[in-house]
């Protein structure tokens, strides 16, 4: 039988991080969820209403760049061997490979100095990154985004309009496994009505802030 999901031929070989975040004052905020479910969506209208002092980590992919997508601001797209170099040169807080085939991580200068000038920072990462922050930095927030249904999901995820067939299926596959782990996590939103979403999250982050 052929190998659904063969091992790239340069993967990378991805090591855990062994230190924790210089974390300080700020709070990490980790949102978690399946591809397509609205996570970008919540935490960017989040980011947007410009209540709470903090900002989004931009991680890192090997993945293509979609239409519309800019380096730097979605993410920073990486060759395998500029992720292997982050890696070995100890550049990641943590790094996966999501949907069986690309690699994905945040560099820790994206969350390190901000935690120490006391602004929060979420990463919007897949489960196995999420595991990894929290055995990293336990006092992190870690919130599960879901869908109101599967059905609802992969109408998102066709809805975007940025995937081709196969990839939709991957992501579906990967989907099943991740809402398989939702008790690993704080807090579980359901993104059906978007406001109620984002004013959900909202009021959690604001809990992390310290009251002055
Ligand atoms: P993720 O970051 O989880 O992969 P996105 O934020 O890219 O997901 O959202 C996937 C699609 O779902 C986008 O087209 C987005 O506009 C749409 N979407 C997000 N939240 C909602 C919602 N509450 N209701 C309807 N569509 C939504
Ligand atoms: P997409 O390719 O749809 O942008 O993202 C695929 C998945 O990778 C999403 O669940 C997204 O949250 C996750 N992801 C994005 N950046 C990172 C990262 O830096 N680390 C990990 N572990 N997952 C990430």
């Amino acid at each position: 039988m052929r190998n659904q999901n063969p091992e790239p031929e340069n993967a990378v070989s991805l090591q855990p991080a062994t230190h924790a975040p210089r974390f300080t004052h700020g709070p990490l905020i980790v949102v978690s969820g399946p591809s397509g479910v609205g996570k970008t969506t919540v935490v960017e209208r989040l980011l947007h209403l410009g209540n709470l002092q903090m900002r989004r980590a931009v991680t890192a992919t090997t993945r293509q760049q979609r239409d519309g997508e800019a380096e730097g601001i979605s993410y920073h797209f990486w060759t395998r061997e500029q992720f292997q170099s982050a890696l070995d040169t100890g550049q990641m807080l943590e790094s996966a490979v999501v949907h069986g085939r690309d690699c994905y991580g945040t560099p820790r200068s994206e969350v390190d100095p901000y935690l120490e000038a006391g602004i929060g920072v979420v990463l919007v990462i897949d489960v196995q990154g999420a595991a990894r922050v929290r055995e990293l930095c336990p006092e992190c927030l870690t919130v599960f985004v879901v869908a109101p249904s599967f059905e609802v999901l992969e109408a998102r995820l066709r809805g975007r309009g940025s995937e081709s067939e196969e990839r939709i299926q991957r992501r579906l596959e990967t989907a099943r496994q991740e809402l398989a782990r939702v008790n690993e996590f704080d807090h579980v939103i359901v993104n059906e009505n978007l406001d109620r979403a984002v004013a959900e999250l909202e009021r959690l982050v604001r809990d992390r802030f310290p009251t002055r």
